[in-house]
């Protein structure tokens, strides 16, 4: 088993991770050292991904898999975007805020986007994937399965909210799922 550090604080990203990869590619993904705190300070969700995996293995000596994703809303001319995780303090908050910032928008078309980085343990790119979910904002938060801002996002093609998706449902339809199959078959190649 190949040993990949995932760079991420959130335990959720990780399960996801582990689920969607399990049985399907020789790596063990562990978690970051403590002390990891990279710096989000790109633009596109590309430079935040490649930060976080640089800043990663630059701790560890080890090969990093960095995501950076969030949820990009038409109306608001692709806010929140690369600043999903901090537009409010709370997870709450967040839902809150988009909610009142589309009270009278029509046009509810969104989408997450998720970037994938994998960088060796110098920190050179091996390979960049980027997965997308395309959707609407509800008018209510629905739903109670995974995290962030899935209560208020109906995926296309379903009239559900990714939060009243299954694990398993959203797993095969996620940004973060998108982006990771492109990258299992590097990985298969990388780590056998
Ligand atoms: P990151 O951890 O810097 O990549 O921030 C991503 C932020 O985007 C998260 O904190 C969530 O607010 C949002 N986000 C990303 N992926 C998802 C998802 O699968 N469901 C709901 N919200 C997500």
């Amino acid at each position: 088993m190949k040993k990949i550090v995932f760079a991420t604080s959130n335990e959720h990203k990780l399960e996801e991770l582990k689920a969607i990869c399990a049985g399907r590619c020789n790596v063990e993904f562990v978690l970051p050292p403590k002390g990891f705190k990279p710096v989000e300070n790109g633009v596109t969700f590309e430079a935040n991904s490649l930060k976080k995996a640089r800043e990663a293995a630059r701790l560890s000596g080890m090969p990093a898999l960095a995501d950076d994703s969030g949820l990009c809303v038409d109306a608001l001319n692709g806010g929140p975007g690369i600043r999903s995780a901090r537009y409010a303090s709370t997870p709450q908050k967040r839902i809150d805020k988009l909610l009142d910032k589309m009270d009278e928008a029509i046009d509810r078309r969104a989408k997450f986007v998720c970037v994938m980085t994998l960088v060796d343990e110098n920190g050179n790119v091996l390979a960049q994937k980027r997965g997308e979910c395309h959707g609407q904002i509800a008018y209510e938060p629905s739903g109670t399965n995974g995290f962030g801002y899935d209560p208020i996002f109906i995926v296309n093609g379903t009239e559900q909210t990714m939060a009243e998706l299954s694990e398993e449902e959203k797993n095969k339809i996620s940004h973060r799922a998108r982006a990771l199959e492109q990258m299992i078959e590097f990985l298969k190649e990388f780590a056998g």
